[in-house]
């Protein structure tokens, strides 16, 4: 049977030859045989020299996504085992920390549209395209093997799947279905995660050494942690030793989380504000509050480069808010998970922030995502996570 090929506009191979997975529609020459949804085509060069294999998707802007750039390579459930064998293995030395990370981060990983988080026995699987829907038997039957799992269950309820024009689909595909808890421990920390109504596939793993930077801090501190979701860094520097700490969030239900993860670990409930953040900093800064350690973890402001200006001046604001808020010698760690942000005008926006609060701050630390969330040089869009972790003099 002949495969499909998509055939390339002359010169459009330029960013696949430097290793960028995506095929726009723009790049499109022809198509020779038939392919829908989901498909695996061959990616040929105008001149019809095959270098790979991806994802079609006809409807979609991203018309292709790169599953292997050796022609050579076949797309099956031996690809997948092969794949996700490798994407784990490269997370084995986190096993000594914790037994929650990510073992698959789509592109990063060469699997663009698969995410896999493990929580201790519970593997939750997001998969945001439809080539990765294509192959959602095969990828289940590699997690199910894993050693400890009890259960796979799906979270594509993204918004990305939407705009895929998939539907969403939640719930369990193999195994048991998980607990409404779903207890893990990081760094000796105990927290509970909600892989079934939670946010993202539950947790933010991705900030598993910036909890560890400001829990390293928190002795005897007393903490803002603003956009707290469930309060995992509020949790981890409590565990620390920190003196008290106020979460903030919009979310009832994350806030209840954190209230019974904290109980759960036997430490103190803390503070819990359901607000609006903006408002809510406001509010403390017109009470003259002040805090020896704060933390900023916005959700993503700037969901697409179109959106960098007005983002920027939000994250200017609450960020100034903040500044305003720390004690002398305190310490703020502030982060933006938008990828269109970049980590040099990130630092740009805080000093602006600093500036117009008047006081005068260090860069104690550089921060980033976790391992278990590499960034793929050839696909800068995966470099989505950037902080700083400040002090005030
Ligand atoms: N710091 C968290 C992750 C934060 S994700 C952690 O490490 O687990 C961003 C959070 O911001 C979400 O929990 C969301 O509910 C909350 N949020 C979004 N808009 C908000 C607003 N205007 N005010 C307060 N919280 C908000």
């Amino acid at each position: 049977m002949d495969e499909p090929i998509l055939v390339l506009q002359p010169g459009r191979e330029r960013s696949l030859q430097r290793r960028h997975p995506w095929v726009f529609s723009g790049a499109l020459g022809r198509m020779q045989g038939r392919a829908g949804s989901g498909d695996t085509v061959v990616l040929a060069s105008a001149d019809g020299t095959p270098f790979g294999r991806a994802s079609y998707h006809p409807k979609a802007s991203i018309l292709a996504r790169v599953w292997t750039f050796d022609p050579d390579e076949r797309v099956d459930g031996a690809f997948f085992a092969r794949r996700i064998a490798a994407a784990v293995a490269r997370r084995a030395h986190l096993a000594a920390r914790t037994d929650a990370a990510r073992l698959v981060f789509g592109e990063s990983d060469g699997l663009p549209g698969v995410v896999v988080d493990r929580y201790g026995g519970w593997v939750v699987v997001q998969l945001g395209t439809p080539g990765a829907d294509r192959w959602r038997r095969e990828i289940v039957e590699v997690l199910a093997a894993l050693p400890g799992v009890h259960g796979v269950y799906e979270r594509s309820d993204t918004d990305a799947r939407e705009r895929e024009g998939l539907a969403t689909r939640v719930g369990v595909l193999a195994g048991a279905e998980p607990p409404e808890r779903v207890e893990i421990v990081e760094d000796g920390c105990r927290h509970l995660v909600d892989v079934r109504h939670g946010q993202k596939t539950g947790w933010y793993l991705d900030q598993r050494d910036n909890r560890a930077a400001v829990a390293r801090e928190a002795a005897g501190r007393r903490m803002l942690e603003v956009f707290s979701y469930s309060g995992a860094f509020g949790t981890a520097a409590l565990a620390a030793g920190a003196a008290d700490v106020v979460s903030v969030d919009s979310s009832g239900p994350a806030l209840a989380l954190a209230a019974e993860e904290r109980r759960h670990a036997g430490l103190p409930t803390g503070t819990l504000v359901e607000a609006d953040a903006f408002k809510d900093l406001r509010q403390r800064r017109d009470a003259h509050e002040r805090y020896d350690l704060i933390v900023v973890d916005p959700p993503k402001l700037a969901p697409r480069e179109s959106y960098l200006e007005r983002a920027s001046r939000a994250y200017k604001d609450i960020n100034w808010l903040a500044i305003r808020l720390l004690a002398p010698g305190g310490l703020l760690a502030t982060f933006s998970c938008s990828a269109a942000m970049s980590a040099e005008l990130f630092q740009k926006i805080l000093f602006g922030a600093a500036t117009d609060a008047r006081r005068d701050l260090q860069i104690v630390q550089r921060l980033g995502p976790a391992p278990d969330h590499p960034v793929l040089l050839s696909f800068p869009e995966s470099d989505y996570l950037t902080g700083l972790l400040l002090r005030a003099l």
